[in-house]
């Protein structure tokens, strides 16, 4: 889209995740007017003096926590996101990671692996029954939205939700019930799945002392942000089983594993892959170009994010 409007384009020299140093150095290869960023891009002041001539930065991703916007914003530099484009992705997604955890596949298939399937037994494997349980959705934005609708209106859970804000159409659609304080919703759910995006007021907003207030039998399901979660505690929490389980798509320290975590059977674990499906990252990589191309073309982009 970039080349066919005439504008020249760089491709990133490298293969995989840009150090900071390659970063700022291939950024100050030429005078760029924008630079395609990707959410293992820190971007902050050092970046932005390395290339001083780029006044848009367009995240190929919804989250932008990797930008620091309110450093942008005071330097006039325009930042977008891509949302939308992957809400059904991440959210087939995250309740693929709660029906592989919760009915036991990823374990029962490495069993069947191992040789150690013996033949039908009564008490072989039990998982969770779907059915009428509660699903407490942390964060009805757009994916949280389309979460609760998959799980209501395929496997007839309760919906109830917590957020900073009412959502109305939620409510109306899903008969969902508000809840104005985290604590509560996580003793009421079964099933509790993350949607929120990674700020001050997020970070650890799963700790320690929450997974307690969770049911012995509930399943915690993450694909926002690793950092919403405090990745030691929950491993602490599988390991003595305060809670029955998880499935987690993102982690507090990417790519590392908390100590641990990778050892536990009642997990169900993916490579930050909830967006990785061909619609959903050609959706982002159109966002984040026409974004680009609005900009230089002196309109606001639609995606611009502001704090
Ligand atoms: P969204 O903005 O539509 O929804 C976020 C919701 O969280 C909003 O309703 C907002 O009001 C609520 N919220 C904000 N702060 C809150 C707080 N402190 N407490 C409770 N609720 C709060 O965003 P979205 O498109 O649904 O995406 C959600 C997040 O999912 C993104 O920010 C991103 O970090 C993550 N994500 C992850 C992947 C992945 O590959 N795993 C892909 C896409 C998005």
């Amino acid at each position: 889209m970039l080349q066919d409007k005439g504008y020249e384009v760089d491709i990133s020299p490298k293969d995989g995740i840009l150090s900071k140093d390659e970063l700022k150095e291939a950024l100050g290869a030429k005078p760029y007017d924008a630079v395609l960023c990707l959410l293992t891009n820190p971007i902050n002041a050092e970046i932005f003096d390395a290339v001083p001539t780029a006044k848009i930065f367009a995240n190929y991703a919804v989250g932008y926590n990797n930008i620091d916007v309110a450093e942008a914003i005071k330097r006039g530099i325009t930042v977008t996101n891509t949302p939308g484009a992957l809400t059904d992705a991440v959210a087939e997604h995250a309740v693929a990671l709660l029906i592989s955890v919760a009915l036991r596949i990823v374990e029962a298939d490495k069993y069947l692996r191992e040789g150690k399937f013996k033949g039908w037994e009564p008490l072989g494997f039990l998982g969770l029954d779907m059915k009428g349980k509660t699903v407490g959705i942390l964060g009805a934005g757009r994916i949280g939205f389309r979460v609760g609708q998959i799980l209501k209106k395929g496997f007839d859970m309760n919906v109830i939700y917590y957020d900073v804000k009412k959502n109305d159409e939620f409510e109306k659609d899903l008969d969902a019930k508000f809840f104005s304080s985290p604590e509560e919703l996580l003793k009421a759910s079964d099933v509790v799945s993350v949607h929120v995006p990674l700020l001050d007021s997020t970070k650890h907003l799963i700790n320690e002392e929450r997974l307690k207030m969770m049911k012995p039998t509930a399943y915690l399901i993450n694909t926002s942000r690793g950092p919403v979660v405090d990745e030691n505690a929950l491993v602490k929490s599988l390991q003595n089983k305060v809670i029955a389980g998880a499935g987690l798509d993102v982690f507090e320290n990417e790519p590392q594993l908390a100590n641990g975590l990778a050892d536990l059977p009642n997990i169900v674990i993916t490579p930050h892959i909830a967006s990785a499906t061909i619609p959903a990252r050609e959706g982002m990589a159109v966002l984040a170009a026409q974004n680009i191309i609005d900009f230089l073309e002196g309109r606001t982009p639609a995606n611009k994010v502001s704090l």
